[in-house]
């Protein structure tokens, strides 16, 4: 049976009443309890009662006086008897279905060989004795019949500790985030968790009874057929340790995707293979940090070597005694260190900010922005520092106002050109604009420079990517100002995107929400 059958319960509950009401009808009671001793079963749950022709509003007083008589059957005196109090009897003969005439209580030991299964409690109308109590000989005839009753309580009791350990175990099974699947012993699926259905997209009607290596179709890291012998179930029933070994397996849809396997076997009396189990982990993410760990790496590394090593050069030469350098050498060198130095600056800049937004603690401090004044001013400032360069700005009249972080917009638009001017080698003409729509403003860089493949441009925007043309030209750059521009501008509820033709120009645009429109406060990510 698969996990994700539901087991029944209400099958042994109903045995269980059966049987109590049996016992009571043949001790000529009417109604009663029989309560699970403790120790019995499952010893971290309370008490279980198995009520018959008893309201259950009745039971707490009825154990209570139970209690309070102070008189508990044990293994020597197997059943005791009291008399109820009235408060008791009252409430008992309110029960149409319960016909008492007044009524005795009396408490039967259950045992058997392993100890103490549980007291039966039941009511019967006073003065009336069951076949087992009218000879002298009733100690051995009705021990007889504890004996019986406890057989078949026992196993009874056993089921249902047993149903409950299954639902325990199908809880875990199927509550469990990583994959979990379960093959006979001919490979086929048997079960296949939710989360094995999150993975592989398939239904688990749709793979039970198929052969788990079809449906999976491992391959291992480097895309190579592991071939049904090297499968990990299969090593498993060979014997062979199978912990997180890493593989591909593939989707419904045919797409693969890294995960880490543990594989085990449950094997039979004699040592042969029944069941096998597979664990699986999705390591997409996993993948993909480590992969982003090692570029960070890398891409910093080279960042931070190039201005360093063009310092200590230029630096050397300006110490050396023997150098006679004029006065616009000596300038020319001093002011390459200093760009150099404002470079190292804007990366480390970068990178600390870039780590604020990863640790979610971006505070935008919200106002009505008019952006075709903050557009003027940072394009004049550009013009000065390169006034090779020709912008165009092309300004709606009348621009709506924004709701926005001045500085920060100020940053956003100031990397769109830094990136437009240095990946424009050749090109030297660029387009500002801004226009409004119905709920936001948008602002677009536009430069005619290298221009970016559709491909990268799906990347661009995450940390640390740099498009390979860039990286071959050796334009400097760590990758993280695209990534900072996207979170600045999503703090604010707007968008950035691309349009681009490779080897002809690049259109980065944002979109800010109109001061009427934007909802407050805005805050992190
Ligand atoms: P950086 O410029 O420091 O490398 P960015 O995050 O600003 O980092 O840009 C990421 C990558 O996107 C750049 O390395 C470059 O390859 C590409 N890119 C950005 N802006 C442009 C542009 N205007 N034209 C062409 N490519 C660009």
């Amino acid at each position: 049976m698969s996990w994700s059958q539901t087991i029944q319960t209400e099958n042994l509950h109903d045995q269980m009443t059966i049987l109590i009401g049996s016992a009571i009808r043949l001790l000529c009671g009417e109604a009663g309890v029989f309560v699970v001793s403790n120790e019995a079963f499952d010893p971290q749950s309370s008490h279980e009662y198995t009520l018959y022709r008893l309201n259950p509003a009745v039971l707490p007083l009825l154990l209570k006086s139970i209690e309070e008589s102070g008189r508990r059957p044990n293994s020597t005196c197997i059943l005791v008897r009291n008399k109820l109090s009235s408060k008791v009897v009252d409430l008992l003969c309110q029960d149409e279905d319960v016909k008492l005439q007044g009524a005795e209580q009396c408490s039967l030991f259950v045992y058997d060989n392993a100890g103490e299964l549980g007291v039966l409690h039941y009511l019967r109308s006073p003065g009336v004795r069951s076949c087992f109590e009218q000879e002298e000989k009733v100690e051995g005839t009705l021990r007889l019949f504890v004996a019986q009753l406890a057989a078949g309580l026992r196993s009874t009791l056993k089921s249902q500790s047993l149903v409950k350990e299954q639902g325990r175990l199908a809880a875990i099974f199927h509550h469990s985030m990583e994959g979990i699947l379960t093959v006979d012993s001919a490979l086929r699926i048997i079960d296949f968790n939710p989360a094995m259905e999150r993975l592989t997209g398939w239904h688990e009607s749709e793979v039970l009874g198929r052969f788990y290596y079809e449906v999976l179709r491992p391959k291992d890291r480097q895309g190579n057929e592991v071939g049904l012998q090297g499968s990990p179930i299969l090593q498993a029933f060979a014997g062979q340790s199978v912990v997180n070994r890493e593989m591909m397996i593939s989707a419904r849809d045919g797409q693969r995707f890294d995960v880490s396997v543990t594989a085990s076997c449950i094997r039979s009396n004699k040592g042969e293979p029944m069941n096998g189990i597979l664990n699986v982990r999705d390591v997409t993410l996993e993948r993909e940090q480590e992969e982003e760990r090692s570029t960070f790496i890398s891409v910093i590394s080279h960042e931070l070597q190039t201005p360093i090593a063009i310092i200590k050069g230029y630096a050397s030469t300006l110490a050396r005694t023997d150098a006679l350098l004029d006065a616009e050498a000596l300038h020319s060198r001093l002011v390459a260190i200093e760009e150099e130095a404002d470079r190292l600056n804007k990366l480390v800049g970068n990178l600390l900010y870039a780590s604020r937004i990863q640790a979610g603690g971006l505070q935008m401090e919200l106002a009505p922005l008019d952006l075709s004044h903050l557009v003027q001013g940072v394009v004049r400032r550009l013009q000065a520092k390169s006034p090779d360069f020709t912008v165009t700005l092309d300004l709606l009249p009348n621009l709506p106002t924004v709701m926005a972080d001045r500085d920060r917009i100020e940053e956003v638009l100031q990397n769109l050109l830094d990136n437009a001017i240095k990946y424009s080698p050749r090109q030297r003409n660029l387009t500002v604009a801004c226009k409004a729509t119905g709920d936001e403003v948008i602002v677009s860089v536009r430069d005619t420079g290298m221009g970016i493949s559709l491909r990268d441009q799906e990347h661009i925007f995450n940390r640390f990517h740099r498009v390979g043309e860039s990286i071959a030209h050796s334009m400097p750059g760590a990758g993280l100002g695209l990534y900072i521009c996207r979170a600045i501008v999503e703090a604010h509820g707007g968008q950035i995107w691309v349009e681009s033709t490779l080897h002809e120009g690049s259109t980065f645009s944002f979109s800010l929400p109109r001061v009427e429109k934007a909802y407050l406060p805005m805050v992190v990510f």
